[in-house]
């Protein structure tokens, strides 16, 4: 396979959000799409076009390391009391959003992402629910 830019990969994906606030395992998704790529050896790049969402690698086999992020975003971060909230009463959404980031970069190698054992691919909400997209690029290693 040729690892020209004619090549690079873009891919969108969907995302229903169920609540105001919460953390979604995205793993699963992101292999899928990778799993028809012909691109087997670059750098995955993940980005949210969204102002209130964001992106995060941690752990998911304890669902309470997601849990305890979201507690203490909330703790520096709480709901009602940021000049943004005088236009659409999330202001908290944005700055949270802002903290997160809304990409990721993750190595690919042999079509498989290279995540740790204890490493999963969260979509964060902060403030569903809503329809969310996700950009995908796989870019090549040149070589
Ligand atoms: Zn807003």
């Amino acid at each position: 396979m040729c690892a020209c830019w004619k090549h690079l990969s873009m891919k969108e994906l969907l995302v229903e959000t169920k609540q105001n606030e919460e953390f979604i395992d995205i793993t699963d998704l992101v292999n899928k799409s990778l799993s028809s790529e012909k691109i087997k050896e670059g750098i995955l790049h993940i980005f949210v076009p969204h102002a209130t969402a964001g992106l995060i690698i941690n752990e998911n086999a304890d669902p309470n390391v997601s849990k305890d992020i979201l507690n203490l975003l909330n703790k520096i971060v709480p709901k009602g009391k940021w000049l943004h909230d005088k236009v659409d009463s999330n202001g908290d959404a944005h700055i949270k959003s802002s903290l997160i980031g809304n990409s990721v970069s993750i190595p690919v190698k042999d079509g498989k992402l290279c995540l740790g054992t204890w490493q999963d691919i969260f979509l964060c909400e902060f403030d569903g629910p809503r329809q969310r997209k996700i950009i995908l690029n796989l870019i090549p290693i040149i070589k």
